[in-house]
């Protein structure tokens, strides 16, 4: 790697960012601002005001003899251009009289007629001509010391062996390794700042040529390595490189740190904020880039260079669309010699650079990238002719190519279980994993890619794949630059240590509930206009003095055995029964007879059950309980609905179910699905209501419809709080649409879970292998939830609350298994020893309840505040 030696730093601006006058104020103020820091020099590169190149590319690309629209277009950009130029107080014919001449003189030019190659590029070059004049124009009248430069007297396009003629004059790439003098040459130049164009360069003809779309990052970087400069800042419209498509994944997180080559693959695989060719030349000159935001001047954006640590998981997710797969069935012998050099030669001979392979013994298929080639239909057609001679040839277009890119893709295949299964519902053409392990690649069509990305990059935080919480490599979310971070409340527990630290003095494992917490929880779901009944799902912590807690706020219960009845009954003697909901899975019969002995309200999810025990149903009112089709939820082991689930009467037995029930004589009063746990989706739920009321209809006699629980907990610190508002907002609206059922919605978790804590003693702190770990007097018997759905809790160590000088620890328990740890690299004080109380967060849902004596270790004790 080169040494850097000059004091050029190296500026682009892209369309956007040189659209608007006050934005060029900034570009002013951050070149005098680069100027003054060290006495540097300063190049600004800049792009065509924004949507000018479309419009440039638009005429270029025009069929010839189709001038329809051309002449108009060409008086658009005119217009557009003298316009901005008198918004930036600049007379429009001494500044561009002589550049819109030349572009209006390229209609009549006389290659216009047969579209040469050699008058498009200079027909898309020229916004960046325009661009730069009116820039440097600007800049000089507020006082700025600017000069400009032509960028084709600097980047010399390189003729790469073969290369089709489109991309020679369309598609180039120029020589970044600088002769003698070079930088000696720029430097003469007599002003300290200087602007020039992005996106152009000398043709070996002296001509123009174009360094494909979106490729002023490339130039920018070809100055930067040319110059041996200081930095390349790249200033666009988002503040950095992030995890994926900000504007259509919105939690998509900052990635501040990156190496070169991660950069490069996230680029190359789709992510527009920085063109693919730019890495290489700043990678090979060591120079380093930044992605900074001309709006947001002031944020950190995204630095890539080579001392960016290697953070192993997945950092990004893109996607390119566009994408031309060609498959190839051979129709010669099976793994015929020379097979794949016959349909390789004839790529080659059309220019087209091959991007994905897939193979198998009689076929192959291949995708063209229509960003590096040219893809036109008389392309594929001569292509597909050519290819006729030694295979049988199909194309497949367009198609969309979905990228996972972060390093060691290998090893992470096990936490990739939901993205395979997310694939698995569409009809996937290719799936491609990158010699150097730092890319899968997943090839669809490219409609059904609409809407998935932002589903497969939760699943990715969510699974532990792409690590998140590693503050060296991501920032914040889009969402949380644009709206501000949320502010989450403090939890409860913080004001009152001394208390649960004399209380986990009295004796640990303990859990403490907060009833202050349940009852707000409570309050918020009851005030919700569109639900009529609300049942707590008692499961999740079935403590008398929460049941009695959420009875009070106006909830029902809702009870999985016959068990949970009798509880009801003991800790509120005068229970009204239809205040009890009983919706068990697979319960004895002797269950049934008792809840419906009681008068609670009985939920079947079988025809079975009216068939085997008639007696017990005849004439009964009951609830049905469905399967949608399919789960929803944290975990696949939460997911209550579909065909691996045991739950609910699927769909197609439903005729059924209501032809046995009437044949008794029993009331179908009520339907309910309940799909899973922890949804963080606000508008499932409105979806299930209406499926169900689309049912309710047929039936007749269904007064109530039960949309189950599900609404999940912020667990882990990058979790957003569940958005109720939106919530709400969904119920309202689809139940204006249905009025006449009784809305019932049936909570656990969101209630309980953030008022419980689990307090537990350090036992030992032991360090094996250079892990850390601090073993706690209890584990997976008292909070089983890690141990079974990979959950995070929150683990603090109370008695040292303050002490920040932390350490990465794993938390474990005493329990004979691997899987009793409560977390991994959890930051928590080195200073932590034996006797100290550790606090494990958000423990009021299934901790105590899910509790066991496994090791014949003691079960947790419970205590309740307030
Ligand atoms: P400019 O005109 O400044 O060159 P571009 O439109 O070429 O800007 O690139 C910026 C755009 O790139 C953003 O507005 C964003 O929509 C898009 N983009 C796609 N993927 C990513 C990503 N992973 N991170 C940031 N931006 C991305
Ligand atoms: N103006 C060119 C384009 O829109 C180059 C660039 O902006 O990077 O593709
Ligand atoms: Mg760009």
């Amino acid at each position: 790697m080169e040494t850097q030696q000059t004091g050029w730093v190296v500026l682009k601006f892209g369309g956007t960012s040189v659209s608007r006058r006050n934005r060029w104020d900034t570009i002013g103020r951050l070149a005098g601002k680069r100027l003054r820091e060290d006495g540097r020099r300063v190049l600004v590169v800049v792009s065509a005001l924004s949507g000018v190149t479309n419009e440039l590319q638009a005429i270029a690309y025009a069929p010839a003899g189709d001038d329809g629209g051309i002449p108009a277009r060409f008086a658009g950009l005119v217009e557009r251009h003298r316009t901005f130029c008198a918004e930036l107080g600049l007379d429009p014919d001494t500044v561009l009289g002589e550049r819109l001449a030349t572009l209006v003189a390229l209609e009549t030019d006389p290659r216009a007629a047969v579209r040469a190659l050699d008058w498009q590029a200079e027909v898309l070059g020229q916004g960046e001509l325009l661009s730069s004049t009116l820039g440097a124009a600007y800049l000089s009248s507020q006082g700025h010391d600017f000069g400009w430069c032509d960028a084709r007297e600097w980047l010399d396009a390189v003729s790469l062996p073969n290369a089709s003629e489109w991309a020679q004059r369309l598609s180039v790439n120029c020589r970044h390794h600088a002769e003698p003098g070079f930088v000696e040459r720029f430097s003469a130049q007599p002003t300290r700042m200087l602007i020039t164009q992005g996106f152009i360069a000398r043709h070996g003809d002296g001509g123009t040529a174009i360094l494909g779309r979106g490729g002023s990052d490339t130039s920018a970087a070809y100055f930067g390595a040319l110059l041996k400069a200081q930095r390349v800042e790249i200033w666009t419209d988002v503040p950095g490189m992030f995890s994926a498509n900000p504007r259509e994944v919105p939690d998509a997180r900052l990635l501040a740190r990156l190496d070169y080559a991660e950069a490069q693959e996230i680029a190359t695989t789709g992510a527009k904020v920085l063109h693919p060719r730019s890495i290489a030349p700043c990678r090979d000159a060591g120079v380093p880039m930044a992605i900074l935001d001309t709006e947001r001047f002031d944020l950190p954006g995204t630095r890539i260079d080579a001392s960016a640590a290697t953070v192993p998981g997945v950092k990004a997710i893109s996607r390119r669309n566009g994408i031309v797969l060609v498959s190839m069935e051979s129709i010669g012998m099976w793994q015929q010699v020379g097979f794949l050099a016959d349909v390789f030669e004839r790529f080659k001979r059309h220019g087209l650079s091959i991007d994905l392979i897939g193979s198998s013994e009689t076929n192959v298929t291949v995708s063209l990238d229509p960003s590096e080639n040219l893809v036109n239909s008389n392309v594929l057609e001569a292509l597909s002719a050519d290819l006729a001679e030694v295979c049988r040839v199909k194309v497949i277009a367009p198609c969309a190519a979905i990228t996972l890119v972060g390093r060691g893709m290998r090893s992470l295949l096990h936490r990739l279980s939901d993205i395979w299964a997310a694939f698995g519902r569409e009809r996937v053409h290719l799936i491609s994993q990158s010699s150097n392990d730092l890319n899968l690649t997943f090839v669809i069509d490219e409609a059904d890619a609409d809407g998935l990305l932002p589903h497969l990059h939760h699943e990715l935080i969510r699974s532990g794949a792409m690590p998140v919480r590693d503050d060296s490599v991501f920032g914040p979310s889009w969402r949380e630059i644009a709206d501000g971070k949320p502010q989450r409340a403090a939890p409860w527990w913080q004001a009152q240590r001394p208390r649960l630290l004399a209380m986990a003095a009295a004796g640990t494992p303990r859990y403490v509930y907060d009833l202050a917490t349940v009852r707000e929880r409570a309050r918020a779901l009851i005030g919700t206009a569109a639900v009529d009944r609300c049942f707590y799902a008692m499961k999740a912590n079935s403590h008398p003095a929460v049941l009695r807690a959420v009875v009070g706020e106006g909830f029902g219960l809702e009870c999985v055995s016959l068990a949970e009845i009798e509880r009801v009954f003991q800790a509120i003697p005068h229970m009204a029964p239809e205040r009890v909901l009983f919706t068990p899975s697979f319960a004895p019969r002797h269950e049934y007879e008792a809840a419906l002995k009681r008068g609670v309200i009985v939920t079947l999810d079988n025809v079975e059950a009216l068939k085997r025990w008639p007696e017990t149903f005849r004439g009964r009112t009951l609830w049905l309980r469905l399967d949608l089709g399919h789960g929803e939820g944290h975990h696949e082991k939460v997911r209550t609905g579909g065909v691996a689930a045991k739950f609910g009467l699927p769909l197609a037995r439903f005729d059924a179910f209501v032809d046995e029930a009437r044949k008794l004589g029993a009331r179908i009063s009520g339907l309910h699905a309940h799909l899973g746990s922890g949804i963080d989706d606000p508008q499932h739920w409105r979806g299930v209501y209406a499926s169900l009321a689309g049912l309710a209809d047929s039936v007749g006699t269904i007064e109530t419809i039960d949309i189950g629980g599900g609404l999940p907990v912020a667990y882990t610190p990058e979790a957003r709080e569940f958005d109720l508002g939106a919530w709400r907002a969904g119920l309202d609206e689809i139940k204006a649409a249905y009025p006449r059922y009784g809305l019932i919605v049936e909570p656990g978790r969101y209630l309980v879970a953030e008022s419980g804590v689990l307090l537990l003693s350090v036992t030992q702190v032991v360090e094996k292998d250079g892990v850390r770990r601090i073993g706690c007097d209890a584990g997976m018997n008292a909070l089983m939830r890690p141990a079974m759905y990979e959950a995070y809790h929150g683990i603090h160590n109370l008695s040292r609350l303050d002490d920040a000088d932390n350490a990465a620890f794993d938390v474990v328990g005493p329990v004979c298994e691997s899987s009793d740890v409560l977390g991994r690299a959890r930051l928590l004080p080195k200073a932590t020893e034996e006797g100290d109380t550790i606090l494990v967060a958000d423990a009021g849902a299934y901790g105590m309840a899910m509790a066991n004596s496994y090791n014949l270790r003691a079960l947790p004790v419970e205590e309740v505040l307030g």
